[in-house]
């Protein structure tokens, strides 16, 4: 059975004091509950270390928010998988939109990414998702396509159930506009068809494949009572606790 996972990205923000604070925080609001999903939260790297400490990791995976496209060497100012692997954290975050479109992030170093990241068991969470231009244009099924298909259809059928699949469409990405329930089922169900084609039912069945885009403790419930909507990668509202935990019930 796939896991129901709720992430937190905190994208560029909190020092490391406030960082280790909001995990603690997290850490014991979460002490007494127990929990219908998996919690991460996805961190700057400083901050890893630090937060895996600060944390009960069985509740609570760390991620980190990118990781190198190379092994290692002289590549200034990178961060490798096995220096994340290293601090403790699980998790990695790869493909963000930020990343693409900031950082000019391609379907092939996202390939290298993701083989790094597995090779140093960490569990990428794959981010896919259309721009606006291209849902009004009809075209965001075939960009989902291509962007699954050009870095992940050369994993094989094992390495695959071990990847989280974060569908994030860019005009909802910190806008306050979310799809709805009914567009984020849609694009999940075309998603899990192709791993079903590509891998076959069991393997499909057993991914987790989040929705993100301003979720917040209003639409969490409704988006994740979706049959193929498996949890969250959640942004602005991962920043506060009062805001976090609500899509995190929402389970
Ligand atoms: C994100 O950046 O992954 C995200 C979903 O952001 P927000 O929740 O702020 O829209």
């Amino acid at each position: 059975m796939r896991k129901n996972i709720v992430a937190g990205n905190w994208k560029m923000n909190k020092n490391l004091q406030e960082g280790i604070e909001l995990a603690k925080e997290l850490n014991e609001a979460l002490k007494e509950k127990t929990l219908k999903c998996e919690v991460v939260i996805g961190t700057p790297f400083i901050h890893l270390e630090s937060v895996v400490k600060s944390v009960d990791t069985t509740k609570i995976g760390v991620a980190a928010q990118n990781c190198a496209d190379k092994k290692s060497g002289a590549y200034t100012g990178e961060v490798s998988a096995e220096m994340v692997a290293s601090t403790g954290a699980k998790y990695v975050i790869l493909g963000h939109s930020e990343r693409r479109a900031y950082y000019h992030e391609t379907a092939e170093m996202l390939k290298e990414k993701v083989k790094l990241a597995l090779e140093n068991d960490l569990t990428p969470i794959f981010c896919i998702g259309e721009v606006l231009e291209e849902r009004e244009a009809n075209k965001h099924f075939d960009v989902i396509q291509s962007q699954i298909e050009e870095s992940l259809f050369e994993l094989s059928a094992e390495d695959c159930t071990k990847i989280v699949l974060a569908y994030e469409p860019v005009w909802a990405i910190g806008t306050g506009k979310t799809a709805t329930a009914a567009q984020a089922q849609e694009m999940h169900a075309f998603i899990r068809k192709l791993l079903v084609e590509k891998y076959g039912l069991e393997i499909a069945e057993n991914i987790s494949i989040l929705y993100g885009g301003s979720c917040n403790a209003g639409n969490a419930k409704e988006l994740f009572s979706n049959p193929d909507v498996d949890g969250g990668l959640i942004g602005g509202a991962s920043l506060g606790v009062d805001k976090f935990m609500p899509i995190i019930e929402a389970f």
